[in-house]
């Protein structure tokens, strides 16, 4: 396969209907907006929308065939039939990269990957839900908001934000950051995808040399206004020579895919084509390379806390890796959800997605302005439609992540089925939400880490969360685990719903959407957090597990 494949736009079905329709359009999307589509891969180095192309060829035509009363059933990217279910059943159910307990480690996810009987999914490619740099953006933004609440009374003007990485998420970095009116000095060691972040507009300006970075950086700082300015390097390289230097950012993180040491991580010394050229022919070296540079990276980031800086993990496991070189210290880094996130979870509150199935723009500035009207007392989701307008443009279909929690979800995926319904919108609505929500992840490294309670590994909140929506008629519902570096390290859950204007949609948008944040609050409710208790409480959720 080498055309490039975009997502079909416009009002003319190739299904027989808007649900099978828009999840097609979901897929192919997923390549408009992928980092490597000839490979099929969307982000994190290895996160895949099919298993290879004679499955993507044969999942296209299933949907285009596949009837309302029918589940088409994908194991790993590759369909394997169509069953005979029942008109409210969710259309497909996928199960990506979810290996038994012993064997998912990183070399068996390797072997069965390249014997072509596994792939794995990331969070949001397999299932066909990822919408670019757009849909990690607010996480992003949510995140270094409160950095600035809890570490500089509100306000990142005039200070510096290290950090690496401008990959798929990665890239929403340094628009977050001129967003909260921080400067941001980003790594990344692959100068093409450096220049392309400048050329779109996502970063503002390339460095020569780290000289002229700083020196670009204290400009704008003293001048209190945002700016990020990328540099062509290592990040273990510059971390390492800022520390040299004595030079402390206000706040450090990284987003390289340090997750995986064969394919996410250029070793210090080495340019991305180097690295490939050893992953083909050493690639034991390569890892251990790659582990030794993330070593003396995570290492100069714990120096860089010492000396005062706020320093947090992303989610790329980058302390981890550092842990099991020895790097004991490692752990005291921060993961950014439990730090700065979940008291939103508690909530309900989190990464909800909606795409325009028409490709059109408007669609998403209509219901922009209805989130502007029917929820003007949440400052959160007000303040972030105004920004994501005024900086953030569309990737693919045109796409809009919203942080909203438990009942709020429920309503907007109403108010949007009825818009669709009166011809306000030009065409149907998917709803969906990145597996990193409250319920649906088990993350012991990221999402779930230090739970009040210590049930940071136990699976079993996704895989209710997984049957909960099925239960509730969802139109596509998904169980990740992670592969890769990531193998054995988590397992997930997706959800995606098409609002076509349907009565029947309107029924499965209130069920799915009610259940998949309320099981979320439950989760949080029964390790001991109050205020997901509070919520269980006041919402109305019918719980039988609170004192
Ligand atoms: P990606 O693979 O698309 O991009 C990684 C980038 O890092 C690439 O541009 C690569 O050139 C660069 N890079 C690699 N080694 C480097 C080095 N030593 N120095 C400087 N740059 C280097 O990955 P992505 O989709 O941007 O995701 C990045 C990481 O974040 C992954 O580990 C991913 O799993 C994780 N992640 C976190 C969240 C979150 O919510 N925080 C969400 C999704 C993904």
């Amino acid at each position: 396969m080498t055309a490039r494949i975009t997502a079909q736009r416009g009002t003319d079905l190739r299904c027989q209907g808007w649900r099978q329709e828009g999840l097609l359009r979901m897929l192919e999307n997923v390549l408009e907006v992928g980092e490597r589509p000839q490979d099929l891969v969307v982000y994190a180095a290895l996160g895949k929308a099919a298993r290879d192309w004679p499955s993507y060829e044969r999942i296209v035509a299933a949907l285009k065939r596949l009837r309302d009363d029918e589940t088409l059933v994908i194991q790993s990217g590759k369909p394997i039939g169509i069953f005979k279910t029942h008109p409210l059943s969710p259309i497909v159910i996928m199960a990506n990269c979810n290996l038994v307990g012993r064997w998912a480690t990183s070399d068996v996810f390797y072997d069965l990957e390249q014997r072509g009987l596994i792939a794995w999914g990331g969070l949001t490619a397999g299932d066909w839900q990822y919408i670019g740099m757009q849909g990690v953006i607010q996480g992003t933004y949510e995140v270094l908001a409160a950095v600035a609440r809890e570490h500089f009374n509100g306000d990142l003007h005039g200070r510096l934000v290290l950090t690496a990485g401008l990959g798929g998420m990665g890239s929403a970095q340094p628009l977050a950051a001129k967003m909260v009116g921080a400067v941001m000095l980003v790594v990344e060691v692959d100068g093409d995808r450096a220049a392309q972040r400048v050329s779109d507009g996502r970063c503002d300006m390339l460095a020569e040399t780290l000289d002229e970075a700083l020196e670009r950086c204290q400009q704008a700082q003293q001048r209190n206004e945002p700016l990020s300015v990328v540099l062509v390097d290592n990040a273990s390289t510059v971390y390492t020579e800022l520390v040299t230097r004595g030079i402390t950012p206000d706040v450090v993180t990284d987003q390289t895919s340090a997750h995986d040491l064969l394919y996410g991580y250029v070793p210090a010394g080495m340019t991305p084509q180097e690295a490939a050229h050893l992953r083909e022919t050493q690639p034991a070296l390569l890892e251990q390379r790659a582990l030794a540079s993330m070593v003396a990276q995570v290492q100069a980031m714990l120096t860089l806390k010492e000396r005062g800086a706020v320093v947090f993990e992303n989610g790329n496991n980058i302390r981890i890796q550092a842990k099991r070189a020895g790097v004991e210290q490692a752990m005291t880094i921060d993961i950014f959800t439990e730090r700065y996130i979940r008291p939103l979870f508690c909530k309900g509150i989190g990464p909800f997605r909606w795409l325009a199935l028409t490709g059109n723009a408007t669609d998403i500035a209509v219901i922009d302005d209805m989130i502007l009207e029917a929820f003007a007392e949440n400052e959160l989701v007000c303040n972030w439609i105004r920004l994501a307008r005024q900086y953030i443009p569309f990737q693919g279909l045109p796409a809009r992540i919203g942080w909203l929690g438990h009942g709020e979800r429920t309503r907007l995926g109403l108010l949007v089925n009825q818009a669709v319904r009166e011809g306000r919108l030009s065409g149907p609505i998917a709803f969906t939400r990145d597996h990193l929500d409250a319920g649906g992840m088990a993350h012991p490294y990221i999402g779930t880490e230090r739970m009040l309670d210590g049930s940071d590994a136990i699976a079993d909140w996704p895989l209710l969360n997984a049957l909960l929506n099925c239960s509730a008629m969802a139109d596509l519902v998904a169980i990740h685990s992670g592969g890769g570096g990531y193998a054995g390290y988590m397992t997930s859950s997706g959800v995606t719903l098409i609002a076509d204007g349907s009565s029947e949609a309107d029924y499965r948008l209130e069920h799915v959407l009610n259940a998949d944040t309320g099981i979320g609050v439950l989760r949080y409710a029964d390790a001991g957090y109050t205020i997901a208790q509070d919520m269980a409480r006041t919402s109305g959720l019918d719980a039988l597990n609170l004192e």
